[in-house]
Formats: C-alpha cells, sequence, structure tokens
C-alpha cells in the first residue's frame, strides 16, 4: 500500500526536454537538400561516404535512392552521378571525376570550401620560404583529408600537443584548424606551439567554425540542469564527440547513444529529469523519437 492507500505504485513523470540548439547544421541541411532535390529527378544517386555521420539520416536516405560510396569505389566509376557531402573532397576527386564523366554534386560547405581555399593560397605562397603548414585535426578524417589535399599532401595533421614533436621548428609554421575542432584544443595548441618555436615566425588561423563552438556554452547550460543526459551522436562524428565529452565535463552522468536501441532501463533509477541533445549531424527527428521512446518507457513502467 502506498501513502494514497492504493496497492498501485505511484510513478512520478521524468521531465524529459529536448535541447533547442541540437540538430543539423546549414552544411549538413544544405546538402541533404541537394541529395532529395536530385532523388526527385533521379531514382539513383551516389554519395561519396556517409552523407552524415548519423545511421538513421543514411537509412531514410538511401530508402529514397541515395547510395553510398566508398573512394576506391569511387575510383572504379565512370558515366555517373556523385554527390559530395559537406566535409569535402581533395582535388584529386575533382580530377578523376572531370576524366571519367561523373558530375559531381557538390555539396561542400561553404565554410569547409573557403577553408580549402585559404589553405590552398597559404600553402602556394608558401613554397617560396619552406613554410610549413599545419592543420590541427583528425587524421584520416575526410574534411582533414580534403584539406590536405590542397597542399599536395605535404600538410602535417597534428591532433594534439603529443604531435608537435613531429614539426620542424626551423621552419615558418602556418595553422589551421579542422571546422570542427574545439575552441579549447586550439588555445592550449598555440601556446604551446608559441613556445616551442621561439625563433622562427607563426601563425595561426582559427577556422573553427561557429556553427560548432558556438552551441559549447548553450550545451553545457543544458545538461547541466538535468539528473541524465542523452547525448544522441553517430559514432564517427568529430563534433558529436567533442560536444559528448563537454557535456560529461559539467554532467558525469551524460550517456553517448546512437540510435533508440541503445537506451538502457537502468540508467533511470532515482532519475527525475533527462536532458536530451546531440551533434551537428544528429537529426532533430531522432531527438523526439529518443524523448518518444522515454515516455513510451515511463508509461509501460519499464523506466
Ligand atoms: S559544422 Fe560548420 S563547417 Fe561543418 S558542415 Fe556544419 S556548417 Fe559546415
Amino acid at each position: 500500500m502506498d501513502h494514497f492507500g492504493t496497492s498501485k505504485p505511484v510513478y512520478v513523470q521524468m521531465k524529459i526536454e529536448i535541447d533547442k540548439g541540437s540538430g543539423f547544421c546549414f552544411g549538413v541541411v544544405e546538402a541533404i537538400r541537394r541529395a532529395e532535390e536530385r532523388l526527385e529527378q533521379d531514382e539513383k544517386l551516389f554519395c561519396l561516404g556517409d552523407i552524415v555521420h548519423n545511421n538513421s539520416e543514411v537509412e531514410r536516405l538511401s530508402k529514397k535512392g541515395l547510395t553510398t560510396i566508398s573512394h576506391d569505389q569511387f575510383f572504379t566509376m565512370s558515366h555517373t552521378t556523385v554527390l559530395l557531402r559537406a566535409h569535402g573532397e581533395p582535388p584529386e576527386i575533382y580530377k578523376y571525376a572531370q576524366e571519367h564523366h561523373i558530375e559531381l554534386i557538390d555539396a561542400t560547405c561553404p565554410v569547409v570550401l573557403k577553408l580549402q581555399k585559404r589553405i590552398l593560397k597559404s600553402y602556394e605562397s608558401g613554397l617560396k620560404d619552406n613554410t610549413q603548414l599545419v592543420i590541427y585535426g583528425k587524421k584520416g578524417h575526410a574534411e582533414v583529408n580534403g584539406l590536405v589535399g590542397q597542399t599536395n599532401g605535404d600538410a602535417r595533421v597534428v591532433e594534439g600537443i603529443e604531435d608537435l614533436a613531429q614539426l620542424d621548428y626551423t621552419r615558418p609554421i602556418v595553422l589551421y584548424s579542422q571546422t570542427t575542432k574545439g575552441l579549447e584544443g586550439l588555445h592550449l595548441l598555440t601556446e604551446e606551439l608559441i613556445n616551442r618555436s621561439s625563433t622562427v615566425p607563426v601563425k595561426i588561423h582559427d577556422t573553427i567554425c561557429r556553427q560548432v563552438a558556438n552551441r559549447i556554452p548553450g550545451i553545457k547550460k543544458f545538461a547541466v540542469r538535468f539528473d541524465l543526459v542523452l547525448f544522441v551522436s553517430g559514432k564517427k562524428s568529430s563534433n558529436g564527440k567533442m560536444l559528448f565529452d563537454i557535456c560529461s565535463t559539467v554532467n558525469p552522468n551524460t550517456k553517448f547513444i546512437s540510435d533508440l536501441n541503445e537506451i538502457e532501463a537502468q540508467w533511470f533509477k532515482n532519475i527525475d529529469s533527462v536532458g536530451i541533445c546531440g551533434a551537428t549531424s544528429t537529426p532533430k527527428q531522432l531527438l523526439e523519437e529518443v524523448a518518444a521512446r522515454l515516455m513510451q518507457m515511463e508509461a509501460n513502467h519499464i523506466v
């Protein structure tokens, strides 16, 4: 018997809130729009790499006819149409496409495109004085590959302070950042780089996209307000990893999930409030589905 005199337990409804600042950034929205626009005319379209680091969105678009291809597959194709996603690609992709009659739908985000152009210009003008071009980013990430491609593969990629030892401190250094890196990491790296290269000029370009960086203060304020935070993102998303780490710092009870099936009922013991947020590659709809699943679990007394 509970204190209402009934034998049924009383369930207090959990407060569930979706972060208003989460959801796709404009670069991803535009790439998806371009894909859907083309799929309205053609039944089939290839996309070089997953259009977005999010399985549910990739699956949704694959039902409409979008097929993800790898770079190896791309280099065997001809006479077809391929969409380039927001991350951008190196020049050899454009060259191959031209030589093999591949129509490209170039959905490279304008922010990334501008960065590629800046890197190309710096690289060309730095050849005279043997400038070392450095990119602060994740090795092997699609955007970083596209940036390194502007330099004929010469740029050095550093992921953090531990990689600074590989640089040549007798040459001038120009550094650019991958658009989805965190500002804090860039500031730490800059400080250390300046300390190590006291005799050569160092130029740091903060090229972090504000679509990501501007979310940090908002997501911090959001995550701290809840007993539990569900951070929803594809596992391959760079900004997803960075924003998840930030949420975890302000709220250690933050769980990373990529889809609904990863939600575990045991997380919600003694939890009164849940915040749901995600990366720039997480569809708002998926956040809504997570909220709906929680409400359903609650209604069924699973949580
Ligand atoms: S995070 Fe910024 S640079 Fe990257 S796709 Fe989105 S808008 Fe473009």
